[in-house]
């Protein structure tokens, strides 16, 4: 299986990023429980023949669709060995958290984040966004609530219109209400308005509301913009308002001293999350929230089960049960691969490796600004592109455009919006991508464009 697996990682360039699932391939997925064993060798040719071909296509190096990490070998053994150990990280005494909790306090040193704060490791940064906010709300609220439930107070948030989903999901999750929500709008590089946003809290306190949490972000998942994190903390400290940073795409650029500058401010925020599986390239799933306050996080969630009863020793002892700062119990040991990362590869050559892959979305933005047929659609602070193909009816056109390069298997792509129109959007987010990669993106898209445009021309009787 090890052979299989490297073998496969090593010849990647050879096959397309992504193919279409034919149906019969689709249909192999439909059977009955099944009753009597089969040869692990079986099911293994299973594997290889039927699962491998048919992912998205994340590890191959022109995979630069929405925001998915590329992996890594170390982070792949240790996977292995964390399932042959099936280590349980609800709690216990138990080196396995000692582990989870080295990894923590690495990124409490990498964040400037003070003693006393606290952080366990999450499927991603949905759920530790919406930990974020649970905390923060139980703060603001009080700890009554855990027994009364939220009531329809007046509490009023704040967020860009360029925040992930995971934001507004989250405040309909904790039970506070979408509405409670306010979208301020961004500057022309993507940023939250400092100006809106202070008019919005204003507005509010004048009408009784009670402002009390920000959602400021560290890599929209749109253009990579990193919000005003100083300035928002200066406002949020004078307004006694928590700070919360979804830094799940761009919190772990910290690693890169070049573009460390861009997240100054991170280290005042009260809450963070994060993502190691995106440029941080850990196996998935991997995230993290941290806590500045670990007394806030920790009773926004601990409780005191008779059969999770804490003993001074034995195997129920251990100081750091991960359960009291979390709605899991039943945790994964999905900090070995983490700590595997780090400590093979080193975070300065981590830090290199994301320096790349954002110099690389550079020279891609200098390559389109150089193209008359291509158009630069938002500015690049880290590692996304957006830009489409210059046409009449461009929005038809950069569609099909990208779901040929993605049929064709030569690159995968995704789009979004932006002002509107249409993008192609590359986000590099692969270890293994080079500046050949994006070559062949460019040109590719540039030869669909044309081809699609000529169909076009000749189908429309003049
Ligand atoms: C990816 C992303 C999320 C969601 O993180 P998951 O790890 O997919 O749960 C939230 N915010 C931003 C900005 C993201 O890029």
């Amino acid at each position: 299986m090890l052979d299989d697996m490297l073998q496969s990682i090593e010849t990647i360039r050879e096959r397309p990023v992504w193919q279409p699932i034919p149906s019969s391939e689709e249909a192999l997925f439909h059977s009955d429980l099944p009753q009597l064993p089969e040869d692990i060798k079986t099911v293994h040719e299973q594997f290889m023949n039927h699962i491998l071909p048919f992912g998205v296509g994340n590890i191959h190096p022109r995979f630069m669709g929405w925001v998915h990490g590329g992996g890594n070998m170390a982070g792949m053994m240790a996977e292995m060995l964390s399932a042959g150990l099936n280590a349980n990280l609800g709690g216990r005494n138990q080196i396995p958290i000692s582990v989870e909790q080295e990894v923590i306090d690495w990124m409490r040193q990498l964040f400037g984040f003070p003693d006393g704060s606290s952080g366990i490791f999450v499927t991603g940064s949905s759920l530790a966004n919406l930990i974020g906010l649970w905390v923060a709300r139980n703060t603001a609220l009080g700890d009554s609530i855990r027994k009364n439930g939220v009531p329809a107070g007046k509490l009023t948030a704040y967020t860009s219109s360029a925040a992930h989903a995971s934001i507004a999901q989250a405040f309909d999750l904790a039970g506070l209400g979408t509405h409670c929500l306010r979208t301020i709008p961004v500057n022309d590089l993507h940023q939250m308005d400092l100006t809106a946003l202070q008019m919005a809290i204003d507005q509010d306190r004048k009408q009784h509301l009670k402002p009390f949490f920000i959602a400021a972000t560290a890599g929209t998942v749109d253009v990579g913009a990193i919000d005003n994190l100083s300035a928002l903390a200066q406002l949020a400290r004078a307004e006694k308002l928590w700070l919360h940073v979804d830094g799940a795409l761009g919190a772990i650029t910290m690693l890169a001293p070049n573009l460390a500058p861009l997240l100054q401010g991170i280290e005042q925020a009260d809450s963070l999350a994060f993502d190691l599986h995106k440029l941080g390239q850990v196996p998935y799933d991997a995230g993290i929230i941290l806590v500045r306050n670990g007394r806030q996080h920790y009773e926004t969630f601990a409780s005191q089960a008779s059969y999770l009863h804490r003993e001074q020793q034995g195997v129920a002892g251990g100081t750091f049960w991960p359960c009291d700062y979390g709605p899991d119990l039943s945790r994964s040991f999905r900090a070995l691969k983490a700590w595997f990362t780090f400590k093979v590869y080193g975070a300065k050559k981590m830090g290199d490796m994301i320096a790349h892959a954002c110099a690389l979305a550079q020279y891609m933005a200098a390559c389109i600004r150089s193209q008359p047929d291509l158009e630069l659609l938002a500015p690049v602070t880290l590692n996304i592109v957006c830009f489409r193909f210059c046409c009449t009816n461009p929005d038809e056109i950069n569609t099909q455009i990208v779901l040929r390069l993605q049929e064709s298997g030569i690159a995968v792509p995704s789009t979004t919006k932006i002002h509107g129109k249409l993008a192609i959007r590359a986000a590099i987010t692969n270890h293994r991508t080079t500046s050949e990669d994006i070559d062949i993106l460019i040109q590719s898209t540039q030869t669909l464009g044309h081809a699609l445009c000529q169909d076009n021309q000749k189908k429309t009787p003049s």
